[in-house]
């Protein structure tokens, strides 16, 4: 194994412990930034991350201009069915009486209801708070703030590392920072929001434990956080090894197990639920990654001819099972 001597060791963001094996070898397959890149696993308490890594003023260059920050991908969230259902269970009573005075049919029976609620706990929907607060960590363009506000959110507030994008937020007429998280929570009182959301991004911080904690703070006790990431003790990571499209090096810089979410959250947060995603892209990617590598399998081959769309459903199936490598998760600040 041929690691650069610029690279640097990184303690465990985890336990602290400076001890770890190197796992895996792997390359950006997604992006094509030169050199390799390495994924360590602690010695104490197993958790895994980039390590050896460039050092952490070069975060930044991993991400190349054309970036897209991972768009939430788009539900009918406001199906007549959904929107019985966040007006019973969401506390989202304020939603219009027009919307919500839909003549019963079959499709808005409450028999569906948990697969309506499965959809929500997935698209990271928060149960409604009147004039509550809401801050959405790395919101893009501003998608999910305006989701949110069309269900009735008034008091909105973006943090966004990418300026181009936090642009677009503000537009839109939300309250946006740009800039990292890290510095960007501090300008917040404590105990401030009601909800906390944030897609995507805990896996690629240096120390998501760190952070978390500092999130924690923000939220009143009774609020909610709500986020979602990559878990490595997936099918689709044992079946895809250094290909497994969760790893994105060198961009994600963490790979979590259920456990270390699970701990990562124990301290500050109660009622903690996991709900894992259909990932039919992440198959797919994986699969181009290994096939693009001339390691590709005749299963990648069947993944690749059949597609993201016809292999949805199968992808929904190991969801419902919990294999799979997308999650969300709410939790309830203590
Ligand atoms: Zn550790």
């Amino acid at each position: 194994m041929n690691i650069p001597e610029s690279y640097k060791r990184i303690n465990c963001p985890k336990c602290g412990n400076s001890e770890q094996r190197v796992t895996c070898e792997g390359k950006d397959f997604w992006h094509g930034l030169p050199g390799a890149f390495f994924v360590g696993e602690c010695a104490a308490c197993g958790f895994s991350f980039q390590s050896p890594r460039p050092a952490d003023e070069f975060i930044a260059d991993f991400y190349p201009s054309d970036y897209l920050p991972h768009s939430p991908a788009s539900e009918s969230i406001v199906s007549p069915g959904m929107v019985q259902l966040l007006r019973k269970r969401y506390g989202y009573d304020q939603i219009s009486e027009k919307s919500a005075n839909i003549k019963a049919s079959w499709r808005t029976l409450p028999l569906f209801d948990f697969i309506r609620r499965y959809k929500a706990d997935v698209a990271l929907t928060p149960n409604f708070v009147s004039d509550g607060r809401l801050l959405e960590i790395g919101c893009g363009s501003g998608s999910t703030l305006l989701r949110l506000k069309r269900l009735g959110w008034g008091k909105m507030y973006g943090v966004e590392l990418m300026p181009t994008a936090a642009d677009h937020a503000r537009q839109l007429g939300f309250e946006v920072t740009t800039g990292d998280i890290d510095s960007a929570i501090d300008q917040f009182p404590d105990n401030y929001f009601d909800v906390i959301i944030s897609a995507m991004v805990v896996e690629h911080l240096p120390n998501p434990f760190r952070i978390v904690q500092k999130v924690a703070k923000k939220i009143k006790s009774g609020g909610q956080f709500l986020f979602s990431t990559v878990t490595r003790d997936s099918i689709e990571a044992r079946m895809y090894g250094l290909y497994w499209f969760g790893y994105d090096l060198p961009r994600h810089l963490v790979y979590f197990r259920d456990v270390d979410i699970r701990d990562m959250l124990a301290r500050d947060f109660d009622n903690i639920a996991i709900v894992h995603q259909p990932s039919a892209l992440d198959f797919i990617r994986s699969a181009t990654f290994r096939t693009a590598a001339g390691r590709g399998t005749v299963l990648d081959k069947v993944v690749l001819r059949l597609g993201a769309s016809r292999i949805e459903w199968m992808t929904l199936l190991l969801a419902l099972l919990r294999m799979t490598d997308r999650v969300s998760i709410r939790c309830r600040k203590k």
